[in-house]
């Protein structure tokens, strides 16, 4: 899973080192992990080291409450494919769906490309979704 060269500084692959991109699972999605793995747990904003600290208020305020929840795996040693969320598949990719619910093709976060290949870690944002959209 890990890719020489392109890795934080806590030697995880930037996609899935959480202090990098927080994944996020819609609610019906969110019930089903939970019921099923104990891979995941909701966001509690004390995951990452006091040098680079999770603004998890703000997160959650750029998270629509109604559709989707702030997760967080227990790492790339214990990830289990089977339960990866729909971000962590789709990432860095979103496919952009439109209210009346076409698929209009695939958007990119250009937020992650600050950080992709950079050891500078600056930017974090949640891992948006379809529903980001809306
Ligand atoms: S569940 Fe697996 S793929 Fe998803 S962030 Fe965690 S380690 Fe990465």
């Amino acid at each position: 899973m890990r890719s020489a060269g392109n890795t934080t500084p806590s030697g995880k692959p930037f996609c899935c080192d959480i202090c990098v991109a927080v994944p996020v699972a819609l609610k019906e999605e969110w019930a089903y992990l939970k019921a099923n793995t104990k891979l995941w747990h909701q966001l509690r904003g004390d995951e990452c080291p006091p040098s680079d600290p999770i603004d998890k208020e703000k997160m959650q305020s750029e998270t629509p409450p109604d559709y989707m929840r702030l997760v967080t795996c227990l790492g790339p040693a214990f990830c289990e494919r089977d339960y990866r969320t729909l971000s962590c598949r789709q990432f860095p990719f979103t496919p952009y769906i439109t209210a009346d619910d076409r698929f209009i093709g695939i958007t990119y976060n250009w937020d992650f490309q600050k950080v992709a290949g950079s050891s500078a870690i600056s930017t974090r944002s949640a891992r948006p979704t379809a529903r980001s959209f809306f």
